[in-house]
């Protein structure tokens, strides 16, 4: 395939970090007819099994991230940390067509939230907190409850705590440790996310899906989000705008938390997105492999729901129920398991999608086969 924007014929795609993410744009990169080859420290990284070459090596080695884009046609990221130092010489050599502005921009979330105000959309009110007095000014503005995050580095709810009286603030000073940020709670009604693709012509953009989290990680995300279709519409109208504004390319997905008529901007990862794995059976087209088509340079397709869709993490304590339900070769139920060698309560080992399922459906008849 020939991309365009650097005219050459793109046959092997790169990526850096071989997670689950790695594990799934290698197989649909694979499924448009493409090579694969993948870096990640852990030898034993599921997207290793699926990749037609991988490199052992961490994620800070330039020298094995130059060999990586060496390597590739053209390359991508699944892995949200690599430090700019190393990356931004690579994208200056290399063909990495997002490049390193949409992941310095999400590296650290008081640039992310400056950033995403700038380019239009709402977000919680936040203050840079950097020790106990900073913290007690930013409380003094924003009110409690709140919530103080570090930085840069957290996910799945690691590395932030909920203050909601006065007596809580001493639990967050084992946070301070690092620069933080203390945000507003927002009592939203519901959480939503949204993955786009864009290629510098078009925007395509996944239905929005509704998003329930427990104990800080995802755990069910629900298409079509069961809200007011207007407001739908607005989150998705209003995340093309901020990708276009931003001139960002590739892959982003944008994580909102939703109160009455207000639309709050949460979070954005330029990468695909565990909120956006439903789209495998649940669309005319997926999240990795539009992200394919956009490194190989051909013209994106435009995603269609194809029926009510219900996506269930498995972490580590439903590893079993789901090899079970697997077993049981449910149609329409599609079980992926990501191959991760250790289990352990609160990782990621896979995903279901129950394809043709509302969230009633599941709960009536499938919830009960999960650790609550
Ligand atoms: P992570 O990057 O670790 O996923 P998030 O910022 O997305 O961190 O926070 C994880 C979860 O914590 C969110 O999905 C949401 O449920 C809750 N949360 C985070 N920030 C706020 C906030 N300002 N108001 C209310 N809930 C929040």
């Amino acid at each position: 395939m020939n991309n365009p924007i650097t005219n050459r014929t793109v046959k092997t795609i790169g990526i850096i970090g071989g997670g689950q993410l790695g594990l799934m744009i290698a197989e649909q990169a694979h499924c448009l007819g493409l090579q694969s080859i993948c870096l990640d420290p852990a030898a034993d990284a599921p997207a290793f099994a699926v990749c037609d070459a991988h490199i052992v090596a961490r994620f800070d080695d330039a020298q094995a991230l130059a060999e990586l884009c060496r390597r590739s046609d053209a390359v991508t990221y699944e892995f949200e940390n690599v430090p700019g130092g190393i990356l931004v010489p690579l994208c200056e050599k290399y063909n990495i067509p997002q490049g390193y502005r949409p992941l310095y921009d999400s590296q650290d979330r008081l640039r992310e939230k400056t950033n995403a105000r700038e380019h239009g959309l709402l977000t919680p009110r936040f203050a840079a907190v950097n020790d106990e007095a900073s913290l007690l000014a930013a409380v003094r503005t924003l009110g409690l409850p709140a919530v103080l995050k570090t930085r840069t580095l957290g996910y799945d709810g690691h590395g932030q705590c909920v203050l909601r009286e006065e007596a809580d603030l001493a639990r967050a000073r084992e946070l301070l440790s690092v620069p933080c940020i203390l945000e507003e709670f927002v009592p939203f009604d519901f959480e939503a996310s949204v993955v786009l693709v864009a290629d510098g012509r078009q925007v395509v953009s996944f239905p929005v899906g509704r998003n329930i989290h427990r104990d800080g990680i995802l755990d069910r995300c629900i298409v079509p989000a069961d809200a007011d279709p207007t407001l739908l519409d607005r989150m998705r109208i209003e995340s093309e705008r901020f990708m276009r504004a931003c001139g960002y390319r590739g892959i982003l997905a944008i994580e909102y938390f939703v109160k009455g008529n207000d639309i709050y901007f949460n979070e954005m990862a330029p990468r695909p997105h565990n909120s956006g794995h439903y789209t495998i059976e649940g669309c005319t087209t997926n999240q990795f492999r539009e992200l394919v088509r956009y490194l190989a340079g051909e013209p994106l397709h435009r995603p269609e729901l194809t029926a009510p869709t219900v996506m269930k993490n498995i972490l580590g304590e439903d590893l079993e129920a789901a090899v079970r339900i697997a077993a049981e070769r449910h149609p329409n139920v599609c079980v992926h398991l990501y191959g991760k060698s250790e289990s352990r309560p609160k990782r990621k080992m896979g995903h279901i999608t129950f394809v043709g399922m509302t969230e009633e459906e599941f709960e009536r008849n499938w919830s009960d086969r999960f650790v609550k």
